[in-house]
């Protein structure tokens, strides 16, 4: 309609034209579509290139296409290294267009600190799609153009100023941290002996089963608004837009379930575990003599009140030392195969909105799947079986046990997913995929580490120091340089670089 609408008033120059990308070995997209969507309402002309986009492509279009701005996103924290170099090739290769940043790990401090000193041009953080047009209008109009860039410049240099220094945290060594370890008492603990070992799969969850499951709170949030379900729903300004968007969903998802139009896959295994310092070695045996594989956990270095712990999901299995048989449990799960074409199908009947629809929901099921896994999970594991939780209470995550997920605060090493993988053979089982950069393919999906003990719990890792990155790197047997790229955001010192 709106394309007609241009036509007939003879108005069918664009405003600017923007091109956008998820950057290399990234796959969300749902934010990026959303502000694509409210640019292409505002009469902005968007080339979308879609998800894992390389820097030389985005360079390329953007030169042929002879773009206004350029936009990238990104979810995944390598996502953030990426960033900075496509500003830096943008800068190479003598671009004078303004860059905009978006997406779930990106922030005002790393656009300023790390992406805007690379490129020579106004670099713009935009928090969320509601602040694109306002962005790319103030950038695009001759008159507020240099006033907006100035501000932007100006702001992000006190940023800058404000990361300067000797501001980094004192943290404790890594031997203090460690001698504060989670008090666990193993003496008399009777580790849970799951009900199968090896892997089991699920090659086709009823995608019915999994929609009890399902976290509407974050569907909201999806969609950028922001509250909490079912509460939103009565919210005096957004209360009927949200009703209006649970009743779209709900209608689609039926058709979904109906459809069978998405597919729903697990991979779930059990190993005999021990942790060894930091470390969780995996036995091929219930001896625990034959060495499998081996995760490897990082700990918390922060300063805290005497008695607190200083915690490592080692901390959560039985040390070797204490001669118990203990397991550790591993997942994958995914919701999303069919995802990518039922959203072609609606792109291409210039249904944007149910398009992105699709995705959520995707999203959705998959969350859901790690849930009801999980369950499946504790039943195995044996005291999940007279468990006596609603969904909201599992929701809550008032169950025994922790389902860590590599690249989240307890766990933020993305790269502990290939010995996950290999564990699981998750690729042939689900036909999830790694990208380079360890996001999952398709999006919808998620994969995790399964601890029984009752104390197991969640914590941020947070900032950690040299001394525990150097050690950590001689037990991967990984180059610093690349354990200091996957950690970026956890480091408590500059990194080298040169
Ligand atoms: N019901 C929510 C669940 C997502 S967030 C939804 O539908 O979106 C909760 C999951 O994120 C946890 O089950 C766990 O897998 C992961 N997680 C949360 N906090 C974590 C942390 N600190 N470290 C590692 N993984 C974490």
């Amino acid at each position: 309609y709106m394309e007609a609408e241009k036509q007939a008033s003879g108005n069918a120059r664009a405003q600017g034209r923007i091109v956008m990308a998820t950057v290399k070995g990234d796959v969300h997209d749902i934010g990026k579509n959303i502000v694509g969507v409210v640019l292409g309402c505002n009469n902005y002309e968007v080339i979308d290139l879609g998800v894992m986009v390389p820097a030389e492509r985005i360079l390329e279009v953007a030169r042929t296409k002879r773009v206004d701005l350029i936009g990238l996103s990104g979810l995944i924290t390598p996502s953030l290294d990426e960033m900075v170099h496509v500003a830096s090739e943008l800068e190479r290769e003598g671009f004078h267009v303004p860059l905009l940043i978006g997406g779930a790990t990106t922030s005002r401090a790393h656009t300023a600190v790390k992406i805007a000193p690379a490129y020579a041009q106004p670099v713009v953080h935009v928090a969320d799609a509601s602040r694109a047009v306002g962005v790319v209008a103030s950038l695009k109009s001759a008159e507020q153009r240099s006033a907006f860039a100035d501000a932007n410049r100006r702001e992000q240099e006190r940023t800058r100023e404000q990361h300067r220094g000797p501001r980094v945290a004192k943290l404790l060594s890594i031997e203090e941290a460690r001698r504060r370890k989670a008090a666990i008492d193993w003496r008399g603990y009777k580790p849970p002996v799951p009900s199968f070992s090896g892997v089991r799969k699920w090659e086709c969850i009823p995608l019915g089963d999994l929609v009890p499951y399902i976290d509407w709170t974050p569907f909201f949030h999806a969609w950028e608004l922001k509250g909490i379900y079912p509460r939103i729903l009565k919210d005096a300004i957004v209360g009927p837009r949200a009703k209006e968007l649970l009743d779209d969903a709900k209608n689609l998802l039926a058709e979904i379930v109906a459809d069978k139009s998405l597919t729903a896959r697990a991979v779930a295994g059990f190993w005999p575990a021990n942790s060894v310092g930091d470390d969780i070695e995996l036995y091929a045996d219930d001896a625990l003599t034959r060495p499998l594989a081996t995760f490897y956990t990082l700990r918390q270095q922060m300063q805290k009140p005497e008695g607190e712990f200083e915690y490592a999901l080692a901390d959560f299995i039985a040390p070797k030392e204490t001669g118990l048989a203990d397991y550790l449990g591993a997942f994958a799960v995914t919701a999303g195969i069919g995802a990518a074409e039922l959203a072609a199908r609606f792109e291409k009947q210039h249904d944007d909105y149910n398009a992105i629809m699709a995705k959520a929901l995707a999203d959705r099921l998959a969350e859901a799947g790690a849930e009801w896994l999980h369950k499946q999970i504790r039943v195995a594991w044996g005291f999940g079986c007279d468990e006596q939780l609603s969904v909201s209470d599992l929701l809550h995550e008032r169950y025994r046990g922790i389902r860590p997920a590599p690249g989240y605060p307890a766990s933020p090493d993305h790269t502990e997913k290939t010995t996950l993988f290999t564990l699981l053979d998750a690729t042939r089982a689900t036909s999830i995929e790694l990208t380079e950069n360890f996001a999952m393919l398709p999006a919808a999906s998620i994969c995790g580490l399964y601890f029984s003990h009752p104390d197991s719990r969640y914590f941020a890792v947070g900032k950690i120091d040299r001394d525990q990155v150097l050690d950590y790197q001689r037990r991967k047997g990984l180059e610093l340089r690349a354990i200091e790229r996957w950690l970026g955001p956890n480091l408590n010192y500059n990194r080298d670089n040169s």
